[in-house]
This record gives structure tokens, C-alpha cells and sequence, in this order.
């Protein structure tokens, strides 16, 4: 029998609430995103989720030169005569400069909020997620590496009648997966490659936990498919695509594979964290013929396949 009571003074750092999502589960789903992550993917597009800290962005595009930051800034953290403007070493993300940036070149990425605080917002959606059919989508980041704030989140949704899916790189701890697998009606599962040696020299971690973590979700019933962005020169290739299909088809219990093709949307956010794109500008969004001929390879492994969006 499951315990019900939700912790709704539970706090956790969420970094973005996306309505109206029509890409990560059923229906029309509002996403949580949560911050922090064990991996670092060259490629993440969201590369503010990667620290579980608050951080300071800074959209230069944005912003008017009315120095107002430079002189509230009480860490002397802003310099106007240096390229990115903020020196990370000196910041501590206090987020007074933000207050004071009127045109909003200036944010803080990362909230602090309490479980009752995320219900609440996700109560004016409610009509949605029924009429739809939808619910929420944990994300992150790792959603899980905030394990405790997310369990009560996915709580507090089942306690509400309200439809949980995760999106997870299956990089956790297995007691976390055991934790959380009660509450949630699916699993987006990301296996990026089944190649051990690409694996950390792309992701910087291994690949043993997520594989053994893909096994352990499948035998304990959990409803899951796996999600593979499609990254030219790291697993754009038959054998990659292969490989990831044969292994997802031996777990039994998955039965569908989503292919996610590579996009350079999240190029600004690196600038605006004062941080270096490590993809190549010469590598592109693979082609619709290439995505096509990845599904029709995966469907003739005995797999459902998707090509969407990420
Ligand atoms: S307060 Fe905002 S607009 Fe003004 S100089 Fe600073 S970043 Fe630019
Ligand atoms: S976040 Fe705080 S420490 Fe960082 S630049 Fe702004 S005012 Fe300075």
C-alpha cells in the first residue's frame, strides 16, 4: 500500500514551468523543469539545467549599457570592459543586478520552491489536463538528482488525479528508480549510446547505470520509452542506432523508441552564461531521409518509432 501524505513544504530548485506541451507524454502536459544534472552532454540544449545552483544569465541583446548593475553589484562582479561582462569568479548569484535590469538582459535561472508552490501552479491547469488527457512531465536536467522534491511533486499530482511522466537520463541511484516508479504512469528514458567508450568520452560518465537502470525499470513494469537524440559523429550511424534498438528490445517490456534529431536551439544560453558551445558549427540537424532510414531500422528490430522533437 502506498503512503500518500505529501510533504508540501518540501523545497526544491525548479528553473522553468512550460505549458502547453505537446512533446513529452500524453496529451497537453505542463513541464517542471528541475535543476541540476550528473551529465554534461556537449549537445544539451538546456545548458542551465546542468548546475543544481542558481546561475546568472546575461542576454546581451538585451541590454541598454544603463550601468545600473555594474553599480549595485556589491562582489564587483561586472566589468564593462571585458567580453562577457561577468565575472563568474566573483558572482555569487545573488540576483541584485536582475532587480535592477529593467530591459531584462539580466536573469536568474533557478527558483526556489516549495511542493505546494509547483501544485498550486499546476492547479491552473487542470482543466487542460483533463479535457486533453494530458498531466505533467518532470524534466530537468535530472529530475531525480532533487529526488526528494520530485517524489512529492509526483505525489501530490497522483493524489490529485493528475497524469506523472518523467524525462530521466537514467543516471541515479536504483533504490531512487525503486522510490519514485509507484508514481509515475511513464518514463522517458534517454540512451544516448550502448557504446561504452563514446559514452564517457561525450557525456563524461558511464553508461553501465542507465543500461542497467533501463533493465531494472523494464522488469519492474514500469511504462517507458526510450528517447534517443540523434547527435551527428557521436551516434548518427546504422551500427549506433542498432545497437541502441537491439538492446531496447531485449528488455521485453519497452516497446517503443523515440528519435530525437539534433538542434542547435540552445546556442544562446551558452553565450549568455558566459560559457563555449563544444559542438562543431559544421554539424547539422541530420536530415529527414537519414531520420527516416534510423525508424524503418528500429521498426525492423520490432519497435514502435517516433521521430519528434526535443
Ligand atoms: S542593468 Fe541591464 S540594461 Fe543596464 S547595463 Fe546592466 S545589463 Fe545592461
Ligand atoms: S548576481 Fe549578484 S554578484 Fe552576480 S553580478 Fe549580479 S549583483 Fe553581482
Amino acid at each position: 500500500m502506498l503512503k500518500n501524505e505529501v510533504d508540501l513544504n518540501k523545497i526544491g530548485t525548479v528553473f522553468n514551468i512550460q505549458r502547453f506541451s505537446v512533446n513529452d507524454g500524453p496529451g497537453i502536459r505542463t513541464i517542471i523543469f528541475l535543476k541540476g544534472c550528473p551529465l554534461s552532454c556537449a549537445w544539451c540544449s538546456n545548458p542551465e539545467s546542468q548546475n543544481k545552483n542558481k546561475e546568472l544569465l546575461f542576454n546581451i541583446k538585451n541590454c541598454t549599457g544603463c550601468h545600473k548593475c555594474e553599480t549595485i553589484c556589491k562582489m564587483n562582479a561586472i566589468n564593462f570592459n571585458t567580453d562577457n561582462r561577468i565575472d563568474r569568479d566573483k558572482c555569487i548569484n545573488c540576483g541584485e543586478c536582475v532587480e535592477s535590469c529593467y530591459p531584462g538582459a539580466l536573469v536568474i535561472s533557478g527558483k526556489e520552491m516549495s511542493v505546494k508552490e509547483v501544485l498550486d501552479e499546476l492547479n491552473k491547469e487542470s482543466v487542460q489536463f483533463r479535457r486533453s488527457n494530458g498531466g505533467v512531465t518532470l524534466s530537468g536536467g535530472e529530475p531525480l538528482l532533487q529526488d526528494d522534491f520530485a517524489l512529492e511533486i509526483l505525489k501530490g499530482c497522483k493524489s490529485r488525479g493528475i497524469n506523472t511522466a518523467i524525462e530521466t537520463t537514467g543516471y541515479i541511484n536504483k533504490n531512487i528508480v525503486e522510490k519514485v516508479m509507484p508514481w509515475l504512469d511513464l518514463i522517458l528514458l534517454d540512451i544516448k549510446t550502448t557504446d561504452e567508450n563514446k559514452h564517457l568520452k561525450y557525456i563524461g560518465a558511464s553508461s553501465k547505470l542507465i543500461l542497467e537502470n533501463a533493465k531494472l525499470m523494464s522488469d519492474l513494469g514500469a511504462n517507458i520509452i526510450v528517447r534517443v537524440p540523434i547527435i551527428p559523429e557521436f551516434n548518427c550511424d546504422i551500427k549506433s542506432i542498432e545497437n541502441i534498438a537491439k538492446f531496447t528490445k531485449s528488455l521485453n517490456n519497452i516497446k517503443e523508441i523515440h528519435l530525437l534529431p539534433y538542434h542547435r536551439l540552445g546556442l544562446n544560453k551558452y553565450e549568455c552564461l558566459g560559457r563555449n558551445y563544444m559542438v562543431r558549427d559544421d554539424i547539422n540537424t541530420p536530415s529527414e531521409e537519414t531520420m527516416l532510414k534510423f525508424k524503418k531500422i528500429v521498426e525492423n528490430i520490432g519497435l514502435k518509432c517516433n521521430i519528434g522533437a526535443h
